[in-house]
């Protein structure tokens, strides 16, 4: 393949001027390329596309990108080697990684070698969207403001946590939770996601005590009011929304 492909891209062309926000595409499918860009420059990012693993690799090192959606199953270089080099390289931009629904393994090794989450193929548009934005966000250092959702408040600097006019106390883990989750408001949060994101831990073994803890903040944070903001999705996970109603 030419060496030249990627490179020759347009990374800084004059349209995008304006934009901040530049997001790299590793996606060796070219139909799943240009659906994941054109759906990523309707939200005004600038963004680039690269087919293989190896300019993939030397692009997320050489360019300063926001973000990074990278394939795992890459010609050229596989995903999680990209990943791995990437984070050698002391690159901390955010990466997004795609992944095939039955490889567990995959979705594990690529959160240990320093993915920061992951979506499986095949996958909603509107979700990997979110999810970037999610991670925009977070890398964008927006970690001080207050967070509300409903009456349940969260002060990131104090560390003080209120529902209504009551004052609830967390232990550390549970606040650490109860941040990623109402960081991630409305999103569906699987076990793995959790446990990486709160224990930094492997889940296997530890996904009884992500709903041990999810019991405990329920009973701190919903118990007693009419409406609930933890919600179990059967199968999946867990999400912290207002619902209607
Ligand atoms: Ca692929």
């Amino acid at each position: 393949m030419d060496n030249h492909l990627c490179h020759s891209r347009p990374f800084r062309h004059p349209c995008y001027n304006n934009l901040a926000v530049r997001i790299l595409i590793v996606e060796d499918e070219p139909k799943v390329a240009s659906f994941i860009r054109r759906a990523l420059e309707e939200e005004s990012y600038a963004v680039d596309v690269c087919p293989d693993g190896i300019q993939g690799r030397d692009l997320a090192s050489e360019v300063d990108y926001d973000l990074i959606i990278l394939d795992l199953m890459l010609p050229g270089l596989p995903g999680i080697d990209v990943l791995k080099a990437v984070r050698d390289a002391k690159v901390a931009t955010p990466i997004l990684i795609l992944t095939a629904r039955s490889r567990v393994d995959q979705r594990v090794k690529g959160l240990d070698a320093g993915a920061d989450d992951y979506l499986t193929k095949p996958f909603a548009i509107e979700e990997l969207i979110a999810r970037a934005r999610a991670l925009l966000r977070r890398a964008g250092g927006d970690t001080a403001s207050i967070l509300q959702i409903d009456d349940l408040i969260l002060n990131p600097i104090s560390h003080e946590v209120t529902r209504g006019e009551q004052r609830i106390d967390l232990t550390s883990k549970e606040y650490a939770l109860l941040e990623y989750m109402m960081r991630n408001e409305g999103r569906v949060l699987t076990r793995p996601m959790i446990a990486e994101h709160v224990w930094d831990l492997d889940f296997d073994t530890f996904t009884n005590v992500i709903d041990v803890y999810i019991n405990y903040l329920r009973n701190k944070i919903d118990r007693g009011h009419d409406r609930g903001l933890i919600h179990t999705v059967r199968g999946s996970g867990y999400t912290l929304k207002l619902t209607d109603g």
